[in-house]
Order: C-alpha cells, then sequence, then structure tokens
C-alpha cells in the first residue's frame, strides 16, 4: 500500500536519511538533486529515482511536472535556506508538517514570545539599548547555522556592531555560557505521543576552538559538524517537559493542529544544570544524521534502528492504516 507513495526531499541537509527511512518503511523515494550531485545520489540504492535541477529556486516548475504522482514532500532545513518561507507556503504538493509553525519560527519575537509563554526558561531579550546587560548576542531573522551572528561585550562594541544590522530585523539576547546541546524530538498527532529520538552537541567555528589562542578574536557560530552526546539522566524528564510544554502551548497559540512531527529545542546548559533554549526548528535538523542507526534514545523506545527520518516514514505509514493521512499533510 505505501507503494503508492512517493516520499521526496530536495538533495542536501538530511536527505539521505530521509530517503533511506523512506524506504526501509516500504515507500517509493524520490530525491531533487542539483544537476552537479546527480552521479552523488545515484551511489545510493534506497534512492528510486532522481529529478535534475540547475538550482533549488526550479522547485515549483518541478512541482507541476509531480502533480499526478502521489508525492509527499518532507521538508528540513535547506527549504527555507533555498526556497524562502514563502516558498515553503506556496508549495502545492503534500507536505509533511503544518505550514502555520513556519510564521512562528521564522519571527523571532513571535518565536520568543512561543518558547516564553510555553513556560521554559529562555535567554533575557532586550529591546533598548540603554537596558542591555552585556555580554550579549545579536541575531538575524532567518540566520542559518549560526551565520549572522555576532557576541557583544560592551556598549563601544555593540555601536560599532548594530550598524551592520541596519534596515535589518534583529533580537538582542542574553549571552549564556555552558554547552550547547540541541535535542530532537518526534511528537506523534496520532498517538499523542512526545518521543525524544536523539541529541546533539555542535561543532562551531570558530567559538569552539578559541580555547586554542591566548589573543582576543571575534567568535563567530558557523556549524561545522555535529557530535554525538547523552545526558544525565536526572536531566532527562526535564528534557521531556519542556517538549511538551512546547507542543501544548502551540496548539493554543498557531492553530488546533500545533507542532507535530520532528522538531529540536536548541539549549544552553549551564553549570547550575539549567536549560536555556536559545531556539526552536520545528523541522528535522541536520544533527539527527549521526543517528541513522538510531540512538540509544530510540534505542529505548524502538526494538529496531529508528532513525528521525524513519520516524517521519513510520508515521506516514501509521497514518495510511488508520485513514488519517490528511491531518499529517498540508
Ligand atoms: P546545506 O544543505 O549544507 O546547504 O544546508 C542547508 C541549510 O541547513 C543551511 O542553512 C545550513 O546552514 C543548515 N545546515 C546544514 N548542515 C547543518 C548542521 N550540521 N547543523 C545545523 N545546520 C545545518
Ligand atoms: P542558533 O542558530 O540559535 O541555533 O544558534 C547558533 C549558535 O549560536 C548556538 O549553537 C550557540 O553557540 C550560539 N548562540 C545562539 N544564541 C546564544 C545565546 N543566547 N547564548 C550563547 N550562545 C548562543
Amino acid at each position: 500500500m505505501n507503494k503508492q507513495y512517493t516520499i521526496t526531499t530536495l538533495g542536501s541537509h538530511s536527505a539521505l536519511q530521509i530517503l533511506k527511512g523512506a524506504h526501509d518503511e516500504s515507500f517509493k523515494t524520490l530525491v531533487v538533486a542539483l544537476k552537479k550531485h546527480v552521479s552523488f545520489y545515484q551511489r545510493f540504492s534506497f534512492i528510486d529515482e532522481i529529478i535534475s535541477v540547475n538550482a533549488f529556486s526550479e522547485f515549483p516548475e518541478i512541482e507541476k511536472k509531480l502533480k499526478d504522482k502521489k508525492i509527499i514532500v518532507i521538508p528540513h532545513g535547506s527549504f527555507v535556506a533555498y526556497l524562502g518561507m514563502e516558498g515553503n507556503k506556496k508549495m502545492t504538493l503534500s507536505y509533511f508538517g503544518n505550514k502555520k509553525v513556519l510564521d512562528f519560527e521564522f519571527d523571532r519575537v513571535k518565536q520568543g514570545e512561543w518558547l516564553k509563554k510555553s513556560g521554559i526558561n529562555t535567554p533575557k531579550e532586550f529591546k533598548n539599548i540603554n537596558d542591555v546587560e552585556f555580554p550579549v548576542i545579536i541575531k538575524s531573522y532567518g540566520a542559518a547555522g549560526g551565520k549572522g551572528y555576532f557576541l557583544v561585550n560592551n556598549q563601544k562594541d555593540f555601536i560599532n556592531k548594530i550598524k551592520l544590522f541596519r534596515n535589518k530585523k534583529f533580537v538582542i539576547q542574553q549571552y549564556i555560557i555552558g554547552v550547547p546541546l540541541y535535542i530532537h524530538y518526534f511528537y506523534s498527532p496520532l498517538t499523542k505521543t512526545l518521543e525524544i529520538l536523539s541529541m546533539d552537541r555542535r561543532y562551531e567555528t570558530n567559538v569552539d576552538a578559541l580555547g586554542r589562542i591566548l589573543f582576543n578574536v571575534d567568535p563567530s557560530y558557523v556549524v561545522v559538524g555535529n557530535s554525538p552526546l547523552v545526558l544525565r539522566e536526572s536531566m532527562l524528564p526535564e528534557a521531556y517537559e519542556m517538549g511538551e510544554k512546547v507542543v501544548k502551548k502551540s496548539q493554543e497559540l498557531i492553530n488546533r493542529q500545533g507542532l507535530f512531527g520532528p522538531f529540536c529545542l536548541e539549549t544552553i546548559i549551564t553549570p547550575d544544570q539549567k536549560f536555556y533554549v536559545i531556539e526552536i526548528s520545528a523541522r528535522i535538523v541536520a544533527g539527527t544524521n549521526l543517528f541513522i542507526e538510531g540512538s540509544p534514545y530510540a534505542d529505548l523506545l524502538y526494538n529496531e534502528p529508528m532513525s528521525t527520518g524513519r520516524r517521519i516514514a513510520r508515521e506516514i505509514k501509521n497514518s495510511i492504516k488508520e485513514n488519517r493521512l490528511k491531518e499529517i499533510l498540508d
């Protein structure tokens, strides 16, 4: 029955994980890849079909060609980066997830309100220069992979760096010193349960290399990789509670469906074992690529290798069985 449906995504970010998961759950798979990457994606036997494009911005054209197939698109980090929020919203093919969440994710003020109203711990945000307690981090809207962030230590530094944000939207956040831990959740609207499938620690350049030198440089936060991490077990119940609070609030704030499927709370943990949630990603994050074979946390829930990509396909499969596919597509 699943073979009627083709799971599709853009060729980058976490496409291999998503498509392998879909294949393992008996779906057909299709990747839209850049011409220069076609031979790369041909290496993988779990990909049934490849459509080649010169740029991902050609996606709306491809959509027209695919409209007679039963396609389900799985969004990942490249969708907002390359198609923009409007491009995502305009997509006419069936899209796994709730597009209304995009507005609350992209607008940093709305996102901040969502997180705060959920009752989880977040860094302080400052609206007025005179109120700022240093150090702070200035973050532009829609920044991805840690690009476009600036650490600011004092008023003089602040006045210089804020010039870079002229005509741009940004937020000023309290800078938290601790371990960046990214928690990968999955919320099932079918069973109304939340799972933690894995977690990672990001490796960012050059901030994570600063211990190797003695002079002053401005740190940058561009992600170059991810490493696995397990959390102290005594902190795990709180990690679950934070995910549950965010899901519950989304159902009041966004719409009845709220946030579902994969999402990530990006936290920084301080020495007093406090989580500060700095951001939410409402989709599969690249750190899950560490766990294509499953993680210690997924292993506690499933007696088989369960990646986030496979978990998405499993949800689609279950919804088809229960005749509830419409509820999880937008
Ligand atoms: P790419 O497919 O590498 O061009 O990445 C697509 C988007 O996902 C970009 O906005 C990247 O910054 C982001 N991204 C890619 N890899 C990672 C990663 N390991 N962690 C966090 N973000 C990532
Ligand atoms: P994000 O795009 O929000 O996931 O942030 C990318 C990286 O910037 C994080 O992994 C942190 O290293 C750093 N960062 C962002 N916000 C803060 C903050 N409030 N305090 C300290 N570091 C931060």
